[in-house]
């Protein structure tokens, strides 16, 4: 059989009641079965906007939007079945303890589900189990959103925003937790701006800017493509530390300046994802007149 795509998107276009241009302006990308993919790009680009889609939460689209190689449109209640969605709010019943609360979210699904001790383990909570939700941090909130949406197995994992005001253990934990579950052949969709993760988890990202996808390609591939890796310089200059970049490129000045005996350090930096993101995120959308 062929193995059809996780998510496919065609010509999608997006426009809010009253706005004066697109949210989302005609954009394509397809993302196989077991990537992660990620979507990139300066805030109102129409990240989220993309994600609501996707999870049958903005009704209002033109153009294809297929999950599993169904129309959102058709799929109605069952794509939840398949699809976990873990967005940036918290939801969670607050009264409830963490073990309860997964329980209530559990009997919402037909298919099987895995036991709340199981997912809270997998997510770091094992240890909060029988806590309200209430007196969770925001770290373990975020957790217990995670868990939620991991609850029933799902294909593809809809993530906004996963690490968003996570301490940066925090942040790696719930990266590790993303991580195992790509290991398991799920298919996780991530918006984020959290370049760690990106570097880490993905492996193709699509950036977009004012509603439209300017790059899409391996991290790595774009880096090489829009990063800018650079020798950095610290010397003394009459007598105080200053500081230069110079570009792998410029091997003169920067042999100059090794030449004085002034150097103090040298670092290399690497192109990074930063690198990429702000460059892409000045350019003209694809197809764009
Ligand atoms: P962020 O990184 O800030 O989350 P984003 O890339 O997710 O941004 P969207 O939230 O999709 O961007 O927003 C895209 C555009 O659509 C923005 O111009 C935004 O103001 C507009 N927009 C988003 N939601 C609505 C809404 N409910 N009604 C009207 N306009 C909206």
């Amino acid at each position: 059989m062929m193995q059809e795509s996780a998510i496919r998107v065609e010509g999608l276009r997006v426009r809010y009641p009253g706005a004066a241009a697109d949210a989302v302006a005609g954009i394509a990308f397809t993302v196989a079965p077991g990537e992660v993919f990620g979507l990139l790009g300066p805030n109102g680009a129409g990240k989220s906007t993309t994600q609501r889609v996707l999870t049958g939460q903005h009704r209002r689209y033109a153009g294809t939007a297929e999950v599993l190689g169904t129309p959102v449109a058709r799929w109605g209640r069952n794509l939840y079945e398949r699809i976990g969605v873990g967005f940036e709010l918290p939801a969670y019943l607050p009264k409830l303890t963490a073990r309860e609360n997964l329980a209530a979210f559990a009997a919402l699904y037909h298919r099987p589900t895995d036991r709340p001790e199981q997912v809270l383990a997998a997510v770091g909570l094992a240890d909060a189990a029988d806590q309200r939700a209430a007196t969770f941090s925001k770290g373990m909130k975020m957790r217990l959103n995670l868990a939620r949406a991991l609850l029933h197995r799902p294909d593809v994992l809809f993530l906004d925003e996963p690490t968003s005001g996570l301490d940066p253990v925090n942040a790696a934990d719930v990266r590790a937790v993303i991580r195992a579950q790509a290991d398991t052949g799920r298919t996780v969709f991530l918006t984020t701006h959290d370049m760690a993760a990106v570097e880490e988890l993905c492996t193709r990202v699509a950036f977009m800017r004012a509603g439209g996808i300017v790059a899409v390609d391996t991290p790595r591939s774009l880096r090489l493509a829009y990063g800018r890796p650079s020798v950095m310089v610290d010397y003394t200059e009459a007598g105080e530390l200053r500081h230069a970049e110079f570009p792998t490129t410029d091997d003169r000045a920067l042999l100059a300046l090794l030449a004085t005996g002034r150097v103090q350090t040298v670092h290399t930096r690497e192109a990074a994802l930063a690198d990429v993101f702000i460059a892409v995120a000045g350019q003209a959308p694809v197809g764009s007149p």
